[in-house]
């Protein structure tokens, strides 16, 4: 095909404009904050206190559903109707977050892990990956894996784990969301593996700064990263 024919040249630069454009956004697969920003495509957390009227505000926010480890209680079957309901609509992304947190999570375990598989069930039903909450229960994370031998991605957000447990989850198929802070073994090797997501999660901050450090740390430009990221979406998501 010759580019000197001049006939060609809207399509082109159309292509052009459109990788441009395409480029151009950030994605942050994890994040509480419901303000839209132009330059990014984000998946905001919502719990099982339903939707708001504007919680959609950009054509580029989706969402994430699930009952938070430190929210779980024992009545939590109650919650089980609108969880189920927000989950199968068409913006809602993934499963969660939800998992297992021997720190925080106010209460026990086996209640955690209940409430856990429920998420898994739920993912596996809708087709849908799985966001994970992980706080020192990487074992029983583990352990649940093999058992239920899940068909879906899981990623565990807000990764700060060493390179050896990041290598460790990965080699479990788990992918790893990296935010403002982290081990930068760990990130070069989920970059290494193209197991990397980048995420704001309840911080106040803009997700462009956390793809400055991390792209800073990897030696990749920013567009590059954030390129890198987009095609990822696209491919796990769809969108
Ligand atoms: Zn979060």
């Amino acid at each position: 095909m010759s580019t000197e024919n001049t006939g060609n040249f809207p399509s082109v630069f159309s292509v052009l404009f459109y990788i441009l454009m395409a480029t151009d956004k950030f994605i942050d697969i994890h994040t509480h904050n419901e303000t839209a920003d132009s330059h990014t495509i984000s998946v905001v957390n919502k719990d099982m206190t339903g939707w708001g009227r504007s919680d959609k505000q950009s054509p580029d926010t989706y969402f994430s559903v699930g009952i938070h480890p430190w929210k779980v209680t024992p009545n939590w079957k109650e919650h089980i109707p609108i969880v189920e309901n927000m989950a199968k609509h068409p913006d809602v992304l993934m499963v969660g977050e939800c998992g297992l947190d021997k720190v925080h999570g106010e209460c026990d375990m086996e209640l955690q892990k209940e409430v856990f598989r429920w998420h898994i069930l739920l993912s596996e039903r809708l087709e849908k990956p799985l966001l994970i909450h992980c706080v020192k229960a990487f074992d029983e994370l583990f352990r649940i894996k093999k058992e239920t031998a899940p068909q879906q991605l899981w990623i565990v957000h807000g990764f700060r784990g060493k390179k050896e447990q990041a290598i460790q989850l990965m080699r479990n198929g788990i992918e790893l969301s990296f935010g403002e802070r982290f081990n930068e073994d760990a990130l070069h090797e989920a970059y290494e593996c193209n197991k990397l997501w980048i995420e704001t999660d309840d911080k106040q901050i803009r997700i462009e700064s956390v793809y400055d450090v991390i792209s800073d740390k990897l030696n990749c430009p920013v567009g590059q990263l954030a390129d890198r990221m987009r095609t990822k979406f696209l491919r796990v998501f769809g969108k």
